[in-house]
């Protein structure tokens, strides 16, 4: 790619938040907080003081204001992808925000988060790597265990529920969920941490990250007044489980349709699934989703999974002044992984490859931005590719899907990395 374009700054130390930031940040994230009556329980974090490492579960921005009210008073430096920079990068580095981008091997964001402690801050990170697609547990990075050990600072999670529900990543419209929860628990002491495998570790903090928040309105009775709360669904729910067809479903009001067979459901405002035939086959929003995932998966054990050949619009974010258009090109998610080729802002030909074992999940987007529809993020070390495949007949929380399921067929049980830790 174009060698002349300024690159971010990946490896730029951590700064601490300034001073005037310490101040307004509590001010700033205070009226949602407010707003949906957060409750924070916080376990065995008595004497608990930074330096220590603070893993969250990701589902909206509120998770960032949660954040900054658990660690309070005390500084952080959280781990941020790359678009979040965009137009405000000197803010966010300020705040002690640490760019990364999503799913790559950046070793030298172990050495800013050795910093961090090093700094007597809290060390946060969103090991999900995206929001979650439907308020359940994204798949976490297996080295997780062995970034602990050698972090060596108590290991603190932050489990916040509700956020997914009040905006969830397929509809942001704000949903005046109330009250929202969050949990911060202490998982390892630095003495227990020297006992515990890096395998162990990561079961446990598997466990804690358990979480459904649908599973959690409706065991809260919390009930949605929006009246267009399916909205975006067919997004995350792009397989039609009456006549299995994919990308044909709609959504509107409080209705999901297939275009296909013709059926509808309607989700009710506890987030219930309902067929309007009298049949339901999935009440519940995330079995609707995993059903999608064992389909997926049995494309890819069958060796037939393929998106087919797509023209793409691609757009790039080198650094975080703004996005370059690459204009038009071509991408192929199948066997082999994603393809994708086009020219570069200097209008030489590229090609992008991610073999099925270099990437255990990626990142999407639905009406990214609300410009060009739904697209694939991808990433090199140092670029950013946004690539929005044109047409309706393709979806990117399949791509998503089978992204991940191509990684377990190839590598095996989930071995993914935490970036610099093998
Ligand atoms: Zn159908």
């Amino acid at each position: 790619m174009d060698d002349s374009i300024k690159r971010f700054d990946m490896a730029a130390p951590p700064r601490r938040t300034k001073w005037y930031l310490r101040g307004l940040i509590p001010l700033l994230c205070a009226p949602d907080l407010i707003t949906h009556k957060n409750k924070l329980v916080k376990t065995g974090m008595e004497g608990i003081k930074p330096p220590y490492l603070l893993l969250c579960n990701h589902n909206a921005f509120m998770d960032f204001k949660v954040a900054s009210k658990a660690i309070s008073p005390y500084r952080a430096n959280y781990v941020v992808a790359i678009d979040g920079f965009i137009g405000r990068e000197g803010l966010l580095r300020d705040v002690g925000c640490i760019c990364k981008r999503k799913f790559t091997n950046d070793i030298t964001l172990i050495r800013q988060l050795r910093q961090t402690i090093k700094n007597g801050d809290v060390a946060i990170i969103y090991p999900e790597a995206r929001y979650s697609l439907c308020g359940t547990t994204a798949v976490l990075p297996s080295s997780l265990g062995k970034l602990c050990k050698l972090l060596d600072v108590p290991v603190v999670t932050l489990i916040c529920h509700g956020h997914h529900v009040n905006s969830p990543f397929w509809n942001l419209h704000d949903r005046g969920i109330k009250p929202t929860e969050a949990e911060m628990t202490l998982q390892y002491t630095p003495e227990q941490l020297k006992t515990a495998t890096p395998d162990e570790i990561n079961a446990r903090l598997v466990e804690a990250f358990q979480y459904d928040d649908f599973a959690w309105q409706k065991e809260r009775g919390i009930r949605v007044k929006y009246k267009k709360h399916a909205e975006g669904l067919h997004k995350v729910l792009y397989r039609c489980p009456n006549c299995s067809t994919d990308f044909r479903m709609t959504s509107e009001g409080m209705k999901l349709a297939c275009t296909a067979c013709g059926k509808t459901w309607t989700v009710s405002d506890l987030s219930e699934i309902s067929g309007d035939d009298g049949y339901t086959e999935f009440s519940h929003i995330p079995d609707w989703y995993e059903w999608e995932r064992q389909c997926v998966r049995d494309e890819v054990l069958a060796g037939t999974y393929t998106t087919g050949v797509l023209d793409v619009h691609i757009d790039t974010l080198p650094n975080a002044d703004k996005f370059l258009h690459l204009g038009n090109g071509k991408m192929i998610h199948d066997m082999d992984g994603f393809k994708v080729t086009g020219t570069d802002t200097e209008g030489k030909p590229f090609e992008l490859l991610k073999p099925p074992a270099s990437l255990y999940s990626c990142h999407i987007e639905y009406e990214y931005l609300g410009k060009f529809g739904d697209c694939v993020d991808l990433n090199t070390l140092t670029d950013t590719l946004y690539i929005y495949p044109h047409g309706n007949d393709f979806s990117v929380t399949k791509m998503a899907l089978a992204t991940e399921e191509l990684f377990n067929a190839t590598v095996g049980k989930v071995k993914n990395n935490i970036p610099g830790i093998a």
